[in-house]
């Protein structure tokens, strides 16, 4: 599954990056951007990286 990063909302504190950098980076806007597909592994992670977003901006993209 895919993360979504609400590019309006997020404020660029790469926190998400700091915790799944292997999910997030930040963009040339300084807004985070999922890179890869979550596997099944990296779940956990991915909803640390969910949870710890200050602004909640980050959702499973469901389609
Ligand atoms: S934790 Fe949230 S606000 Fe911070 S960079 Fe990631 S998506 Fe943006």
């Amino acid at each position: 599954m895919w993360l979504m990063v609400d590019q309006d909302a997020c404020l660029g504190c790469a926190s998400c990056e700091a915790v799944a950098p292997e999910i997030f980076s930040m963009n040339a806007d300084g807004k985070a951007e999922a890179l890869n597909e979550v596997t099944e592994d990296q779940k956990a992670t991915a909803q640390e990286a969910i949870d710890i977003c200050p602004v909640s901006c980050i959702s499973w993209d469901e389609e």
